[in-house]
């Protein structure tokens, strides 16, 4: 379930690994294209993902990924947050004077419930910040502590 992130308390990333078992990870085209020669991608109706081999993606290993910096797709550098151009006003969230709408997803289980605002706004900012391309590395929403670029 996603949430707007003005109901959510804190959230962190332990690198469980959780996330990669669960999603079938969408690729704008350009990782589509950038990712192809691994033979680990596909093209269906138009829409490009990456494809789940024994029920996971082929790029995780152990609980971690094996693609870094830029070769991440954006999908898994944001995930858990989800932001998108339009919205409810509890998701908003203005960033150079624009409006974006950001949700968290519960499928996480480190996402916790509440108000958090002020702790959850700087994560907030670096979503829309890798959504907009102006930051290409994460380096809040990520697991800093297993020494993780995401
Ligand atoms: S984002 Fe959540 S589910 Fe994914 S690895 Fe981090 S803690 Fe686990
Ligand atoms: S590309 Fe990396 S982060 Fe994304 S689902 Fe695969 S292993 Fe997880």
């Amino acid at each position: 379930m996603y949430v707007p992130w003005t109901r959510v308390a804190s959230w962190h990333c332990n690198a469980c690994g959780i996330c990669c078992h669960k999603y079938r990870v969408k690729l704008t085209f350009y990782e589509y294209l950038k990712l192809r020669p691994t033979g680990l991608v596909e093209e269906k109706t138009g829409r490009y993902y990456i494809k789940r081999i024994g029920n996971r993606c082929p790029f995780q290993s152990g609980n971690l990924c094996s693609l870094q910096g830029e070769r991440k797709p954006v999908a898994c550098k944001l995930y858990p947050f989800l932001v998108r151009k339009k919205g409810k006003e509890e998701a908003l969230y203005e960033y150079e004077g624009e409006e974006f709408y950001v949700y968290i997803t519960t499928d996480c289980p480190n996402v916790k419930l509440g108000r958090g605002l002020e702790s959850m706004e700087k994560l907030v900012r670096e979503a829309v910040m890798i959504y907009t391309g102006a930051k290409k590395r994460a380096e809040l929403i990520t697991a800093p502590e297993k020494g993780l670029i995401l």
